[in-house]
């Protein structure tokens, strides 16, 4: 008689082998796992932990302070995507220092900041370009067109990363990664094949409740196989080779660099700085700023919830002291962070 097929659900609910832990990488990935009630379907040998892939999580306290020196005491209009501003520093926020008389504005683009700069040549206007593969492309299309247009009170500072080496750095906090679909949509396939020759396992997940019920099936049958793997379950969107213009636009404007993560520290080649020849448009470097380490708030477990060594819940300050409205981390500033995914729909 022939097999009956399983759905994926019916492969996620009925999977009772060995203890699975499938780290989503990806904030996004959190925060619809959770909102679809997918968390619900999973047996108890199934664990989902949440990885450091929410941009204005893993960026580090002291690119917050470098951000403040350039607002507070180089008087630059500093030009910021929404959730960056309301991340803690060392003593302030962007926001708090906006309260003191800096000048902070939220941009959706990095171009929106290099309009303002050309509306605006009495001022040195420095754009905060933090994020992953999927947002990098946009600030080096700006400082791009910065040089051909020759402005000169426009500036980037940087807090670029990319996620390999970080996965690399992550090897053994998980069984598998869910990995995130829109980065693969910009870098392709090659490096998650990379990381399953390197005994990294893992698949490329979409955003839908379809999507993401297919990933975590695949991810299931190809654990109980014992052997690394990957595989692309989001076809859809990302391609073999991934966004080549996008990929090609990184590789003139910016080479890369050590990158300090939030919780996991300095990863090796994980960052992504402008090259010598925009070195013109390099916030720190053109207003002198030193590299500064920052202090984060000694109560904050941000770097272990980032590395899935902790859950938002177990950090004491979950929830009392630390909310949406009052983060004291950077997981809970953003939407795309656990805490605050966890907060939303679990408390
Ligand atoms: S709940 Fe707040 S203080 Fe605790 S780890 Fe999360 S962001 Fe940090």
């Amino acid at each position: 008689m022939e097999e009956k097929k399983l759905t994926a659900r019916e492969i996620i609910e009925s999977y009772d082998g060995p203890k699975l832990r499938i780290m989503e990488v990806c904030g996004t990935h959190t925060h619809e796992i959770f909102r679809l009630g997918i968390r619900s379907l999973l047996p108890e040998n199934v664990e989902l932990i949440s990885g450091p892939g929410c941009p204005v999580c893993v960026t580090p306290v002291g690119f917050i302070d470098m951000a403040l020196q350039l607002a507070l005491e180089k008087e630059c209009v500093i030009c910021t995507f929404g959730d960056l501003i309301r991340v803690p520093g060392s003593e302030m926020s962007l926001a708090d220092a906006r309260a003191k008389g800096a000048v902070v504005k939220i941009v959706y683009t990095a171009t929106d900041a290099l309009d303002y700069a050309k509306e605006n040549p009495d001022k040195q206007v420095v754009f905060l370009s933090v994020g992953f593969e999927t947002t990098t492309p946009g600030s080096c299309l700006a400082v791009k067109k910065a040089k051909e247009e020759g402005v000169q009170n426009f500036s980037i500072l940087t807090a670029n990363k990319t996620m390999p080496n970080a996965y690399q750095a992550l090897k053994g906090s998980a069984d598998a990664f869910l990995y995130p679909g829109h980065v693969n949509a910009i870098t392709g396939e090659d490096d998650c094949r990379k990381l399953a020759e390197e005994g990294v396992s893992g698949v490329i997940a979409g955003f839908t409740a379809k999507e993401l019920l297919t990933a975590l099936a695949v991810t299931i049958r190809k654990c109980q196989q014992g052997e690394p793997f990957f595989v692309n379950c989001y076809p859809r969107v990302v391609t073999e080779k991934g966004n080549i213009p996008s990929k090609k636009i990184i590789e003139e404007i910016m080479e890369p660099c050590d990158s300090i993560w939030r919780g996991l520290g300095n990863i090796s080649m994980s960052g992504l700085k402008l090259r010598e020849e925009y070195a013109a448009f390099d916030a720190q470097r053109k207003f002198d700023i030193p590299e500064t380490e920052g202090t984060p708030n000694p109560g904050c477990r941000c770097g272990e919830v980032l590395q899935g060594k902790c859950k938002p819940a177990d950090c004491p300050l979950f929830g009392k002291v630390c909310t949406p409205l009052h983060p004291v981390g950077a997981c809970m500033v953003s939407n795309e962070g656990s805490c605050s995914a966890y907060y939303q729909y679990q408390m």
